[in-house]
């Protein structure tokens, strides 16, 4: 099979040989369109006028449209959705709500990357129905490999917008005539443009398995949208017409609000209140016609395309007709300001959805954004708070996404903590710096010192300097970071092992899914047998997933130990042995099914929980529940006291004893999502048409397939018992329910009981003597004199003792009697 790129390729040239079959040739010929060849790039376009170059700004010469506006109607950037989107209204396209950018419903990215990623993977695939035939969508994106562009270029974003005009249809619902006018006219109509201002590429498109031609709206040099249409796959027997047709057009928005308005950047045209506040505090000033100039050669830095900068520097400088010096000192200030303004856009719609910046994974990339944005602050010495700006942006964009000033508070909050880690590491980074610049510094190195150490580059060129050295940073440095976090590392489900004999059975019905205690008894056929594992026809035994652990039980007189999903099948793994075609008695093992449904009930409720004491970004980012204990991990950026873990508790056990039903039904995907939004994939993506919802009333609502409970009520109560930091953006909880949480609280009593006996007093006097206690363990462990002791301290402790304890020994509930004991031992022995 090829790769996307070489599918691509090959796919670009078999449309241009039989251009007539891929194209809408017709059309444009009937609008007075011919076909030509650019001798630069050698790429087939159509144009209404005899042209030599395609119109690309690298083959044509920069952004003409700088030069001179060719479009009509100048659209601002609230414009921009609105006429469109009312313009595709009329044509017969719903307009829906943008998706998160954090793309907790698609298994294959951490962030959505474009408009389709909304409907990726399963209503491409045709898995699961579209919300709509035909719709079009503002969808916010975010990509990072153009970090170090932005800013620079006046056209490159890590936040934007892609405008989407979508279909998903049947073959004979398709026409790709229809698709092609309606985008041509919103370019006629929409923004005003003379046909013969544009001109059209041929080209071929290919991603996850499908392909398609397609083809590239371009004016004035700049690419403003395209329109792709994805017809075939490749599979290992050839490539095949695919079932569902789906029209893919992508529009960037910014790019057509800077258009339209021919602004000096598209930055100007997207944030324009935020570029004057901007400009208003740092008092940067724009030479525009030195900058008019500069922008129309700006696409010669891209730094994805070329070698050497400071060679690239010299030749806009001759355009430009300035030295390189004086340049670099004009534009490079203007550099810093669009960065702080696109970056705090990224972050804001970031965190806003759900996103933390983190030390590991896709996140990462958030981290290197506030970073680089702080960073000019510091170069410049700028007075800037990136929260204020976020605040103007969510201000601006209120009338197309209000939700962005709901969630202000969460994320100043989340700026605050990463400013202090950032001043943290800074402090750290200079004791690092001064033993790491002994020995020579290569890019690799510079660039794991700030993997490794979150050390900027900058900081170390710094230092370097202050030790007479001199260090390179190469230009696309964070690009350079980025591409090593890029990849997702949610795993949703566990596969255990895959038995090639049960390949093709029938899918296992499942009938653990209706009352957790009314599902133990069941009559199953025995459709095969492969050593010590079973696959019936159908089995109330859950299979281990969603982070719940199996059930356990027996089948006939075997027992079940293991329970497992090989893809839709369910295995039992046995002791003893079953025939094949045998009708056998199954039942599960109550008192486990019953503990696992609270743990899993309880996992449920902690997770809102927590997200109603720190704050909306808390999402999960995994859970596991055993019959002994349980945790959940949430995002979060930093550890939790324990008065945070206390208020958790507290308002976790409120929504016990509040009885809150606990529903259980099946939705269709789309319904689920419109009624209760995305954050329903708490435990990450989940395939197919339909999902299970489990709906805590007023509560919580998760797609999940785990036993539950019926009621809040029914768990009992709920315990926490520790809490530790497992990445820097991720918290674990552990906790107990029901049965365990009493079993707890009975060894709690008992923990208790002992340690009054040991240090004689009141519960009340505990933690008091415990601390004196441990004092003179250490005076005379110091020492290494042996002591005659009598425990005199008086305390009257509110509170729990035993948590207490904990702390202060700095050692878990379980430890404490046996670490008193041998204090007691120890002092008395020397
Ligand atoms: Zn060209
Ligand atoms: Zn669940």
């Amino acid at each position: 099979m090829l790769t996307d790129k070489e599918q691509k390729k090959q796919f670009k040239l078999i449309a241009s040989r039989n251009y007539e079959q891929y194209y809408v040739v017709d059309f444009l010929n009937k609008e007075g369109f011919s076909r030509f060849q650019c001798f630069k790039c050698n790429t087939y376009f159509w144009s209404t006028k005899q042209k030599e170059t395609c119109g690309d700004s690298l083959c044509s010469g920069g952004f003409t449209f700088m030069k001179k506006k060719l479009a009509k109607n100048s659209l601002d950037y609230i414009q921009v959705w609105k006429k469109f989107s009312q313009m595709f209204r009329n044509l017969g396209y719903e307009p829906i709500n943008r998706y998160p950018v954090v793309a907790r419903w698609n298994p294959t990215m951490t962030f959505t990357i474009a408009s389709i990623a909304a409907f990726q993977p399963y209503v491409v695939s045709g898995e699961v129905e579209p919300p709509f035939k035909k719709l079009v969508i503002p969808q916010f994106c975010l990509r990072f490999s153009d970090i170090d562009n932005v800013g620079l270029t006046g056209a490159h974003f890590t936040n934007f917008i892609m405008i989407g005009q979508h279909q998903f249809v049947e073959e004979d619902e398709w026409d790709q005539e229809e698709c092609f006018k309606h985008l041509y006219g919103w370019f006629v109509d929409g923004m005003g443009l003379s046909k013969d201002d544009f001109v059209l590429h041929e080209d071929a498109w290919a991603g996850g398995g499908n392909f398609g031609p397609c083809m590239e709206f371009f004016s004035g040099g700049l690419e403003i949208a395209n329109q792709v249409y994805m017809m075939y796959e490749q599979t290992p027997d050839g490539d095949k017409k695919l079932r569902l047709k789906v029209l893919d057009m992508g529009m960037g928005h910014e790019r057509v609000a800077w258009f339209t308005q021919g602004t000096l950047t598209a930055y100007e045209a997207t944030f324009p209140t935020v570029c004057k506040k901007l400009k208003e505090i740092t008092k940067v000033e724009v030479d525009e016609p030195l900058m008019r100039k500069f922008m129309s050669y700006a696409g010669y830095l891209n730094l994805d395309e070329i070698d050497d900068i400071e060679h690239e520097w010299e030749r806009v400088a001759k355009e430009v007709g300035v030295s390189k010096e004086s340049l670099k000192e004009k534009i490079l200030p203007l550099q810093g300001l669009y960065s702080i303004a696109e970056h705090s856009r990224a972050l804001l719609v970031a965190l806003s959805d759900g996103a933390l910046p983190s030390n590991v994974g896709g996140e990462y990339n958030l981290r290197i954004l506030f970073r680089r944005a702080l960073g000019f602050i510091d170069k410049f010495n700028w007075n800037i708070k990136l929260f204020e700006v976020c605040k103007w942006h969510a201000e601006y964009l209120e009338p197309l996404f209000p939700e962005l000033l709901e969630n202000l508070e969460s994320v100043k909050k989340i700026l605050e903590i990463e400013e202090q880690k950032y001043k943290n590491t800074k402090e750290k980074s200079k004791q690092i710096l001064n033993k790491l610049l002994q020995s020579h510094i290569t890019v690799a190195k510079l660039i794991e010192i700030y993997d490794s150490q979150g050390i900027p580059p900058e900081l170390v060129v710094m230092e370097a300097k202050r030790l007479g050295k001199e260090i390179r940073i190469p230009e696309n440095f964070y690009a350079l970071v980025s591409e090593r976090h890029d990849k997702k590392e949610q795993v949703h489900q566990t596969k255990k092992l895959e038995i090639k004999e049960f390949e093709f059975l029938p899918p296992t019905k499942a009938l653990y899914y209706g009352d957790y205690l009314d599902n133990l008894e069941f009559n199953a056929q025995v459709l095969d047998v492969k050593d010590n594992y079973v696959v019936l026809d159908q089995t109330c035994f859950y299979p281990t997933s969603g982070g719940q652990i199996n059930d356990i039980g027996r089948l006939d007189s075997c027992e079940v130990v293991d329970v497992f999903k090989q893809n839709d099948k369910i295995v039992h793994e046995i002791k003893g042995t079953l025939k094949k075609g045998k009708r056998v008695y199954g039942f599960v093992d109550r008192a486990r099914r019953e503990q696992l449904a609270k743990h899993h009930t309880a996992t449920h409720i902690i997770n809102n929980a927590a997200r109603k004491i720190l704050g909306n970004h808390v999402n999960q980012a995994g859970a596991k529940k055993t019959f002994d204990k349980a945790h959940i991990d949430i995002t979060h950026y930093q550890s939790l006291s324990e008065s945070e873990l206390n208020k958790i508790e507290n308002l976790a056990n409120e929504v016990v004893s509040k009885s809150l039903k606990v529903n259980k039904s099946f939705m269709k995907r789309f319904d689920a999502e419109r009624k209760y939004g995305m954050d329903i994939y708490q435990g990450g993506a989940i395939p197919g048409k339909e999902l299970r919802i489990v709906n805590i009333e007023g509560w919580d609502v998760e797609c999940c397939g785990g036993t539950h409970l019926n009621n809040t009520s029914e768990v009992g109560n709920i315990k926490i018992l520790r809490s530790n930091k497992i990445s820097d953006s991720v918290v674990r909880i552990e906790f107990v329910a029901g049965l365990k949480a009493l079993e707890s609280e009975e060894s709690k009593n008992e923990i208790v009981t002992r340690l009054t006996e040991l240090l004689s007093c009141n519960e009340d006097g505990i933690p008091a003597r415990c601390n004196e206690l441990f004092n003179l363990w250490k005076m005379v462990i110091k020492k290494k004199k042996k002591l005659e002791f009598k425990l005199v301290s008086e305390g009257n402790f509110k509170g729990d003792v035993v948590k207490e304890c904990a702390r202060i020994l700095k050692t878990q509930p379980e430890h404490i009697v046996r670490t008193i004991k041998r204090f007691i031992d120890e002092i008395g022995k020397f």
